[in-house]
């Protein structure tokens, strides 16, 4: 099922008395949900991630804009009938219910045609039980499971009515780093096993484009980039959206444009065709520069921090607006660290200016 979301705006009114400015949550987003495939909505909290899952499913109203789930506007539709299963980062589970009866809950609800039978009933809450792996657990109270446990039992809660959508919203962020780790890549599994057209909300960059078919990179309400995690990684529109993803961060540097070269302080570390002369930003990935003793940036070199297969190589540059430049290395590659300086080669396609007033990438031709 694919997902229209047309103009989709939420504006909350002032809370401030004072300033009486109100909030514009979501400003005016258009995108395609293809039918089958996984999107993370990532941001920054308060981008307005929440506001667009859960106008998406109904429980907030748009200001303006249409919702359609394939050829259906489902705008006025209330939540009960979009047909969507919701994951919220608390598991919300029912305490005093078993988690057999937790799963099957959504389903002793159903009327008319909809309505199953006990055997019904239970056939597709082992069904849902069994995808998320925990039908050993069906006689267990939540309070007996792990917090993976439990958030797999809210997925099999949200599954079992065989959702045309699955929206969830920092399904993860309760869980330890390991459970983290394993529950995304389940959720993986889940989704291309069910094929189930779901949205995924994280503030957690690596996350997002871990699990995602497609990101889409939020900035107070407004869609800064939408694109295939690769693709924005390696092709960011702004200077937001290339601060936003990677981890370590991407180096940001302040330079200048000037007779067709890109300085650096007063290194030209580029030439270049098509850019005016200006001041810009300067953003390199840290696998983007590469120590090299005719490199044609210098560095004051701190220290060198091996860690396994890669090493990152810490040093400050004057222009710097992060306090450290880090290039991730091979670790098999040696440093002299008892240097002063270091120099760095550039690769041109880890390297990207931006324009120092609006922050939107300049792009240029290497020469
Ligand atoms: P996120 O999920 O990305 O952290 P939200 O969608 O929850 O962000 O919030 C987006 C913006 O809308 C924030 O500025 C938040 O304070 C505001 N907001 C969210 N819900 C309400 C509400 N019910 N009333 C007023 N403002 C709200
Ligand atoms: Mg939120």
């Amino acid at each position: 099922m694919k997902v229209v979301l047309q103009n989709l705006t939420k504006i909350f009114p002032s809370r401030d008395k004072k300033s009486g400015q109100e909030v514009i949550a979501v400003n005016d987003f258009n995108f395609e949900i293809p039918d089958g495939k996984l999107v993370g909505l990532l941001g920054p909290s308060g981008c307005g991630k929440s506001t667009t899952l859960y106008m998406i499913c109904g429980l907030q109203k748009p200001s303006g804009g249409k919702i359609f789930f394939g050829e259906d506007d489902v705008t006025e539709l209330s939540t009960e009938n979009r047909g969507i299963g919701l994951v919220f980062q608390n598991y919300a589970l029912y305490p005093h219910m078993t988690v057999k009866q937790n799963i099957m809950f959504p389903l002793q609800n159903l009327k008319g045609k909809d309505k199953l039978t006990k055997e019904e009933m239970f056939d597709r809450t082992l069904n849902a039980a069994k995808l998320v792996q925990i039908d050993e657990l069906l006689d267990r109270k939540p309070s007996e499971l792990s917090g993976g446990q439990q958030q797999r039992v809210a997925i099999a809660r949200a599954l079992v009515k065989m959702p045309r959508v699955l929206l969830l919203d920092e399904p993860l962020s309760n869980l330890d780093a390991r459970l983290r780790l394993q529950t995304r890549e389940e959720i993986r599994r889940i989704q291309r096993e069910t094929g189930i057209t779901t949205v995924f909300v994280t503030h957690d960059q690596e996350e997002a484009m871990s699990i995602s078919d497609i990101i889409v990179v939020m900035k107070l309400g407004v869609v800064q980039q939408i694109g295939a995690p690769q693709s924005v990684y390696d092709d960011p529109k702004n200077l937001f959206v290339a601060k936003f993803l990677g981890t370590p961060p991407i180096n940001v540097l302040e330079g200048k444009v000037s007779g067709g070269k890109i300085y650096i302080g007063d290194e030209a570390v580029l030439e270049v065709t098509n850019v005016d002369d200006q001041d810009i930003y300067i953003g390199i990935r840290p696998e983007g520069i590469e120590p090299n003793e005719n490199g044609v940036l210098t560095c004051n070199l701190s220290s060198v921090e091996v860690m396994g297969r890669d090493s990152s190589v810490i040093s400050t540059h004057p222009a710097s607006l992060n306090p450290i430049v880090r290039a991730i290395i091979n670790s098999d590659i040696r440093i002299d660290t008892s240097a002063q300086t270091i120099k760095y080669n550039i690769k041109p396609h880890k390297f990207f200016i931006f324009n120092k007033e609006t922050e939107e990438r300049i792009y240029y031709e290497v020469k």
